[in-house]
């Protein structure tokens, strides 16, 4: 079921940017060592470039190493390494839900380019003549820094890359199952309903990364929010996660919320 979209006049300022959906950026240490994980000839490749500012929500810091190659055969390489990672992820929602509709082709892998980029889940809802949603394609966004850094032994970049997986998981289940309107990520909120929506959005998906990631001890990677489950110091950690990455109001009414 998708939520009624029915916008009412607020005091909300004109908006200029997507919801931000990302996972927060996390400093990761280590260069990497080689590889040790070959690629190998798996689905056919639906994996296409994208430039870095077409994913609105990237951070983009400034760089510490040299571009990488981004040659056919490396990219190939990084894309079996991915499709490898997804099938063997260690949650359902990713290894039987995600994957096999990255495997269809109906959601797409794009590469972000830059050393510092998070993940990005691009609804593209496919709807009757009624408008309600009948499939959900999409892609999502995957830092091709990340990948190759993961697929050459990193060891911290490769548990990011399953907690990145994770959220954008979570938000392509969010949307596929009526919970959330695919508009939550793709409009900008003009309404106190939709900055509520946003905030429940990108709380759920933090909030399943963060348990994630304790439980496989990795949770120290994400010290900027994961800390502590306890709801109300999740929702301050949370909040200083999100509120640099909007440009519209609703930092200002999830301040309010959160303060009641
Ligand atoms: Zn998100």
């Amino acid at each position: 079921m998708r939520r009624n979209q029915t916008r009412s006049k607020t005091s909300f300022a004109p908006l200029i940017l997507v919801v931000a959906t990302s996972i927060a950026i996390v400093i990761l240490m280590g260069m990497g060592s080689p590889s040790t994980i070959p690629g190998s000839a798996l689905a056919p490749a639906v994996v296409e470039a994208s430039r870095t500012e077409d994913v609105l929500e990237s951070i983009v810091r400034p760089a510490r190493t040299q571009p990488h190659e981004t040659s056919t055969s490396s990219l190939d390489l990084n894309q079996a390494f991915l499709w490898e990672v997804l099938q063997a992820h260690p949650k359902k929602e990713v290894y039987d839900v995600l994957w096999p509709r990255i495997a269809s082709g109906d959601i797409s892998i794009k590469w972000i380019y830059g050393t510092h980029a998070d993940g990005h889940f691009r609804p593209a809802p496919v709807e009757d003549a009624d408008g309600h949603m009948v499939n959900l394609m999409g892609s999502i966004s995957i830092p091709l820094d990340l990948v190759d850094r993961a697929r050459r032994g990193d060891s911290v970049r490769i548990a990011y890359l399953h907690i990145v997986l994770l959220h954008e998981a979570v938000h392509y289940e969010q949307i596929a199952s009526g919970r959330f309107s695919p508009d939550v990520i793709l409009k900008e909120a003009a309404t106190p309903e939709e900055c509520v929506a946003g905030w429940q959005l990108e709380r759920e998906a933090y909030e399943r990364e963060c348990r994630f990631a304790m439980s496989v001890g990795q949770d120290w990677i994400l010290r900027s929010y994961c800390t502590t489950l306890e709801p109300e110091a999740f929702d301050r950690n949370l909040f200083e996660v999100l509120q640099p990455r909007r440009t519209d109001n609703c930092p200002t009414f999830w301040m309010a919320e959160l303060r009641k």
